[in-house]
């Protein structure tokens, strides 16, 4: 049976949702061992051990080049465990890592995985979900990185201890890029877009006003999107712009709101699982993808769901 290597850019906090989902699937091959371009935190470690992690290997960044690290950390675990498959998050940070090793190893990498067989045939999500492809490495090791909300997160309830040990890396003759300087965004409570179980995002349609928008998504626990006219428009953030030139999200719910549906809006959300759509145009061409339509206005519409689900909340 083949063997998994998981890894991590950053373990110093627990496991976010997508990387509790990448250890369930990891889990279901031999030897599964993480590793991580950090310290691995204590409460991170307790998770391991409830996935049936075995061993951890871990090397502190010293925070001074850009990718280089994490690249050498990889490379050194790879080294170390012989694994047949490596395991990424699907973030384009992770997408970059799993292309430079899948490059200095001459092997496959696989983007947008969403299930991985025993024998290593990758499941994965082609031209925007229209397709599903199945694939296998032809070239050695498999580097796949996974969509988030593809694997049903599942601890096996088992406290093992995992042994976590310190990385030796090769001397590398120094970074050729470093950072000078950091500026962190402001963090939200809301669940990152791309890995959100829920996601409302709102278009053109909410002329201006992301209020009602933002009411739905606090009632739901959900990730805020938009389209890009929305983002254009400066209502938004770019970062939260859905589709084709923006982020690509699979929720179990996407409630498009305002929303006409063009091709490079659905291109980033027709994977979701299932999708409400309100708009006051009945022949919007979001209808034609939606399991739910409502025909109406959305600062009618939204309010009153929002508070038909707080009322059954209370
Ligand atoms: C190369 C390229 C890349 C692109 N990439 C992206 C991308 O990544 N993401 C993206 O979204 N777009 C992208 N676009 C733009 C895309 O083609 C559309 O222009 C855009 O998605 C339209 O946004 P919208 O649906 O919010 O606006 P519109 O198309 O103007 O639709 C607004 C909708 O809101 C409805 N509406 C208005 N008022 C209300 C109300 N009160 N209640 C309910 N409904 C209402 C209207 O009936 C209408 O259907 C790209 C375009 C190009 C050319």
């Amino acid at each position: 049976m083949s063997s998994a290597l998981v890894f991590f850019s950053n373990l110093s906090t627990a496991p976010s949702k997508a990387q509790r989902e990448l250890l369930t699937l990891a889990a279901r091959f031999e030897n599964p061992t993480v590793a991580a371009a950090s310290l691995i935190a204590d409460e991170a470690r307790e998770v391991l051990g409830q996935y049936g992690i075995a061993t951890a290997l871990q090397a502190q960044n010293p925070n001074t080049d850009f990718g280089g690290h994490e690249l050498a950390v990889l490379d050194a675990a790879l080294q170390h465990t012989d694994a047949d498959l490596v395991l990424l998050e699907n973030d384009s940070f992770s997408r970059e890592i799993g292309a430079r090793i899948a490059v200095r190893r001459n092997t496959a990498i696989v983007t947008d995985v969403v299930d991985i067989s025993a024998d290593l045939i990758a499941t994965k999500d082609e031209l925007a979900g229209s397709y599903s492809a199945s694939v296998k490495s032809t070239t050695g090791v498999l580097i796949a990185t996974v969509k988030p909300n593809s694997v049903e997160d599942a601890p096996h309830g088992a406290q093992d201890g995992v042994s976590v040990k310190d990385l030796e890396l090769a001397q590398s003759s120094g970074p050729s890029v470093s950072i000078v300087a950091v500026d962190q965004k402001v963090v939200s409570d809301r669940p990152a877009l791309n890995e959100a179980r829920i996601v409302v995002a709102g278009g053109r349609g909410v002329d201006g006003d992301f209020g009602p928008v933002e009411d739905l998504a606090d009632a739901l626990g959900a990730a805020i999107g938009a389209s890009r006219a929305a983002t254009d428009a400066g209502w938004i953030s770019h970062d939260a712009q859905i589709g084709q030139t923006g982020v690509t999200v699979s929720p179990q719910l996407y409630i498009s709101a305002g929303i006409s549906g063009a091709i490079q809006q659905k291109a980033g959300m027709q994977t979701s699982k299932f999708i409400i759509a309100v708009n006051k145009d009945m022949d919007a061409p979001v209808f034609e993808i939606a399991d739910l339509g409502i025909v109406g206005d959305l600062s009618k519409v939204l309010p009153q769901a929002a508070a038909e689900i707080r009322r059954r909340q209370a």
